[in-house]
């Protein structure tokens, strides 16, 4: 199955001749990837996000191509769309992305009919600290900071909301199924049901352990508000600096005499850095607190610059596990990491 992938900024190589490979001559390349691009754009699915982009491509089918719209090393929340992504943007057959929440840049698509959201606007989410019935909006923020202003994207930390995020995209992809082709309709449906059964075994897996850290100790402490879905699902108190954006204009002074007090009053062991080396905002943080800084990163937007869904979360776990007092067993977790492989590369 091809997985393509555009980059941002490379020139003007064309979805086509990416789809042909580098061993065909340029001059052939351009002989057929006129009628190769038409084939291959009428078809072509693209996921904006590379989460999304790991998802899609296990479930959709295999003789479908998925083009991943923005790079890993990116980040989703200040990306600019260029005009070959744009152009890739228009010829597809689907688009899915998590949102202008998540990818403000996406805004300008949502209109399109071929665009489909399968973010924080799209999903119901379980909620089992608010009575409100309203959910649209956030109500996973931070305890000390109800802010119904600000959906916070960064749902697929709590693998129920990947669950939801993968049957939206089957739906729509079975939409453009053909009534009459069932045997396409049953492998779509065996696809999405494996990775339904992977995201279900990996929900497990997180909180066999979570459930090693000493219950005194169950804060994430991060820049930027992104951990409140896992914090949510897995019963840890989440606290954190700037916005779901990472937007340093919502850092006031109140908010940062607000924290170090929390980081007191919890007794917080370590603060978690999104990034290597870590913030300035953190290591001061970290300094004014006397509170250390975790030794590894977490990646709270999406996936590392190697592995798939299963292994950024199974990362993320053991970084908060292990550092605050729990002991992570991630050899357990391997199988899930090959499972999913078995189904985006293929
Ligand atoms: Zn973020």
């Amino acid at each position: 199955m091809f997985r393509g992938f555009l980059k941002a900024g490379s020139g003007n190589t064309s979805v086509a001749k990416l789809l042909l490979g580098s061993s065909l001559s340029a001059g052939f390349v351009f002989a057929i990837s006129a009628n190769q691009a038409s084939q291959a754009n009428s078809k072509t699915i693209i996921a904006v996000e590379p989460l999304t982009c790991d998802l899609v491509s296990a479930i959709a089918l295999p003789s479908t191509p998925v083009t991943c719209l923005i790079d890993r090393k990116q980040d989703g929340h200040d990306v600019n769309i260029s005009p070959r992504q744009a152009q890739a943007l228009k010829n597809a057959s689907q688009v899915f992305t998590l949102g202008q929440e998540m990818t403000p840049a996406i805004k300008k698509w949502l209109d399109n009919p071929i665009t489909v959201v399968v973010g924080v606007s799209a999903i119901e989410i379980d909620d089992d600290h608010d009575d409100h019935d309203d959910h649209s909006a956030a109500k996973h923020d931070d305890h000390d900071d109800h802010d119904h202003g600000d959906l916070d994207p960064h749902i697929w930390h709590d693998p129920h909301n990947i669950i939801k995020m993968g049957n939206i995209i089957s739906k729509n992809i079975n939409k453009n199924i053909s009534f009459f082709d069932r045997e396409t309709k049953k492998v779509l449906k065996e696809r999405t049901q494996a990775v339904n059964s992977i995201l279900e075994d990996l929900d497990q897996w997180i909180q066999r352990q979570v459930a090693t850290i000493p219950s005194d100790q169950r804060t994430i402490v991060s820049k930027h508000k992104s951990m409140g879905y896992y914090g949510d699902a897995f019963g840890l108190e989440t606290l954190s600096l700037l916005d779901s954006l990472g937007h340093s204009s919502s850092l006031k002074p109140q908010t940062i005499s607000k924290v170090i007090t929390e980081l007191r009053e919890e007794k917080v062991q370590v603060l978690f850095p999104e990034q290597q080396p870590p913030s300035k905002l953190l290591r001061n943080l970290s300094r004014q607190t006397s509170t250390p800084l975790a030794k590894q990163q977490l990646f709270v937007d999406g996936l590392m610059p190697t592995g798939n869904t299963i292994s950024v979360a199974v990362h993320n776990t053991c970084t908060i596990v292990n550092s605050l007092g729990g002991s992570c067993n991630k050899k357990t977790a391997t199988q899930l990491e090959s499972k999913w492989d078995s189904l985006t590369k293929c």
